[in-house]
């Protein structure tokens, strides 16, 4: 059997004979940035990122040697590798990577969603004939409603806790989840307050080309009628345990497991995820017409595993076994 194409190599994802990393946590002399969540950047020689990644992982590395910032849909070459960004719609900036190499579509979805959001660029599906997968959500448990509901839903929690006279907390990831709330409840007139990473990534978002609504630093405090955004671990510092008739709820695709507000401390959880779920992998598998699969992240067995169910050449990436046939 031929080797395969894409391999995991010391926790990272590489392309076979090319000097090309995809998302390393570690530094190598180049490497393919998806987006700027921590788990997917580090400070490499070389980087091949969107403009608005760049930005933000500015944000978190400071300054950077060398960046490539490359806009969606136009393809460039790297030696002999051919490469387009698409966008991967999972946060601001984030990108899909299709390499074309000696004829052979290889695509690296990083982490993805298919459903529009108000921050994100959409995301498509990038036909191929490899393609490496995010499985973040990777198991049949995780269906989540349309992400138009789920916002719906953080609004109507919003509201009750404003007509009972409770604070409201939304606990939701500082880079992306926030912003996408917090564009939201500010086009629906609620009055926002969030912690400084918060406001911080909302005025690179607008840098970026993102409008986002007036959102004010919390310093310990919140008037009436005021909503508070934090990241989850922030949840319980002294300064927000101080805070009167407090309710939060976390915002989070594992929301669907009961267990989710318990291990957060909130009061509720609502499923407002910027991942594909377990149905929008499927569906981009097929559509993108590939027949060797290699999922990543997450929940990549069970994925593989329904993938192979269905007749479709799949396995782990990081298994280190054979491609089952079936
Ligand atoms: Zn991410």
């Amino acid at each position: 059997m031929a080797r395969p194409e894409v391999e995991w190599i010391g926790g990272a994802i590489h392309l076979a004979d090319s000097v090309l990393w995809f998302d390393s946590p570690r530094r190598r002399a180049l490497s393919f940035v998806s987006h700027a969540h921590g788990d997917h950047i580090a400070r490499h020689e070389r980087v091949i990122a969107t403009d608005a990644t760049a930005q933000l992982m500015a944000e978190r590395l400071g300054g950077l040697d060398q960046v490539l910032t490359v806009p969606y849909d136009q393809p460039f070459d790297v030696g002999p590798l051919r490469l387009t960004l698409f966008p991967a719609g999972h946060i601001l900036g984030s990108a899909q990577l299709l390499v074309v190499r000696a004829g052979r579509r290889i695509a690296y979805t990083g982490d993805l969603c298919l459903s529009p959001g108000l921050t994100a660029e959409p995301a498509s599906v990038v036909p191929c004939d490899v393609l490496v997968i995010e499985a973040t959500f990777g198991h049949p448990r995780f269906r989540f409603p349309p992400r138009t509901a789920a916002l719906e839903q953080v609004e109507g929690f919003v509201r009750d806790c404003l007509a009972r006279d409770e604070s409201p907390i939304l606990l939701a990831y500082a880079l992306g989840k926030s912003q996408e709330v917090i564009r939201h409840l500010g086009e629906q007139g609620l009055t926002l307050r969030a912690d400084d990473r918060i406001c911080d990534i909302s005025r690179i978002y607008e840098r970026a080309g993102c409008p986002m609504p007036p959102v004010t630093r919390f310093r310990g405090d919140l008037g009436p009628g005021e909503v508070l955004i934090l990241p989850p671990h922030r949840a319980r510092t002294p300064s927000v345990r101080r805070l009167p008739r407090r309710r939060s709820a976390v915002l989070t695709g594992w929301a669907v497991d009961e267990s989710t507000r318990y291990r957060f401390h909130a009061d509720a959880a609502i499923p407002l995820s910027d991942h594909a779920d377990f149905d929008q992998l499927l569906r981009y598998v097929e559509e993108s017409g590939a027949r060797e699969i290699y999922t990543v992240h997450g929940y990549c067995e069970p994925l593989a595993r329904e993938l192979c169910r269905r007749g479709i050449r799949a396995r782990p990436l990081d298994a280190g076994r054979q491609l089952e046939l079936f």
